[in-house]
């Protein structure tokens, strides 16, 4: 006698669990999040407990945030409207495609495109009540001849970095010439180039160039500041601060406690545990060999997740609290950790690669980069979580 047809699994609806925000349904939901790779974690209360803490180092100043990168890979979606009901007022993006993503989040606030204006692209930009950064004369004049002074936007002034924006003569010859009011400048900005290293002296010499500029346009605000240019002298802070990676945890204090709350965790499931003997290599190439009777375990997640390759021999995780070295190269989908000093290393067990103390700079150092790379690296294909 035939059974009754079982009901259809749940697991046919799990196509839509890939990258967006979950919470944990049933069983087969749990297995396939287990089972899908690496888990990220965006803590929502810490990145505006950081972003509060931010704006108390100078509270004369309004706090902007910036959310460029997809807000530096911890999801704009979550991250803009957690900041905006909080009480930020003006983001900043790098792209025009994320400032019209932005302004689907954020109906009132002010926005600023970091990159300036692409030729003809001022209708989308009014379209979309976007503030371009004009950073040279041609972007000025085009903007002034749509705004008429009825849209706002900044002016970025180049103080030392030769990337984008005015220099600084040039700026100052702006002054008082019509076309400022017609382009609708009410924020001069510029950016400092070493503002994580407090003893470099070009943080002083920006400071005293941008001071001179700002005073040339008294009807605009002005805004210098960073992350780490937050934590420099008053000099730095003016009206409006930009603060990015801090944001998100990453310490704006290099070799300092790091005074930010950690925002992202991320996890990864241990697909299998083994003991192998002295001589016994692991990974691609066999870049490791044990020195003596090791267990691994070896985890769901690898270099196409957004964990950088370079940190192969180099970076560590936690398993149960213990310190693991990544063991040899990094593969696309799985790491090799040595565990032999971890008992709680188990099949179907956790280990954390971000997290509980191991943060952002540090990943970023065993690999040879800055935790911004780590941050904006985080990849799509984790289960994404954001918790309040
Ligand atoms: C990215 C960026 C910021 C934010 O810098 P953080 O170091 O991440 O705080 C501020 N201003 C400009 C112009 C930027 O490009």
């Amino acid at each position: 006698m035939n059974d009754p047809a079982p009901p259809t699994p749940r697991i046919s609806k799990e196509p839509d669990i890939a990258p967006q925000d979950t919470a944990p349904q049933d069983s087969a939901h749990d297995a396939i999040r287990a089972g899908h790779g690496a888990r990220l974690t965006v803590d929502l209360a810490a990145l505006v407990a950081n972003w509060r803490a931010l704006g108390a180092q100078a509270p004369q100043a309004e706090c902007g945030a910036v959310v460029k990168a997809d807000a530096y890979g911890c999801g704009l979606s979550r991250v803009a409207p957690a900041l905006a009901r909080a009480g930020c007022r003006s983001f900043f993006v790098a792209h025009l495609s994320e400032g019209i993503a932005a302004r689907r989040l954020l109906p009132e606030a002010a926005i600023y495109v970091l990159n300036g204006l692409p030729p003809g692209a001022g209708a989308v930009f009014a379209a979309h009540g976007l503030r371009p950064v004009l950073g040279d004369r041609d972007e000025l004049a085009e903007w002034a001849a749509l705004s008429d002074g009825r849209r706002p936007a900044a002016l970025h002034v180049d103080t030392g970095m030769n990337r984008l924006g005015l220099s600084v003569p040039a700026a100052l010859g702006l002054a008082g010439d019509p076309v400022v009011e017609k382009a609708g400048i009410d924020l001069v900005m510029s950016h400092l180039v070493s503002a994580e290293l407090p003893a470099d002296p070009l943080n002083a010499r920006q400071a005293a160039d941008f001071s001179r500029v700002r005073a040339a346009f008294p009807n605009a605000r002005a805004s210098l500041a960073n992350s780490s240019g937050t934590w420099l002298a008053d000099a730095t802070r003016h009206d409006l601060l930009r603060p990015g990676y801090s944001l998100f945890g990453g310490n704006p204090e290099p070799g300092k406690p790091n005074p930010m709350r950690p925002v992202v965790r991320l996890e990864a499931t241990i697909l299998q545990i083994r003991t192998v003997e002295a001589g016994a290599t692991c990974g691609y190439n066999a870049r490791w060999t044990a020195p003596g009777p090791r267990r691994l375990a070896t985890l769901s997640l690898g270099y196409a997740d957004g964990y950088p390759r370079a940190a192969s021999g180099r970076g560590h995780a936690l398993v149960g609290g213990v310190s693991c070295p990544i063991l040899g190269l990094i593969s696309m989908d799985l790491i090799i950790l040595d565990v032999t000093d971890a008992p709680a290393a188990r099949r179907g067990g956790t280990a954390t690669l971000i997290g509980d103390g191991l943060d952002i700079d540090t990943v970023g150092q065993a690999a040879g980069t800055i935790g911004y790379e780590i941050l904006t690296g985080l990849g799509s294909r984790y289960v994404r979580h954001h918790v309040e």
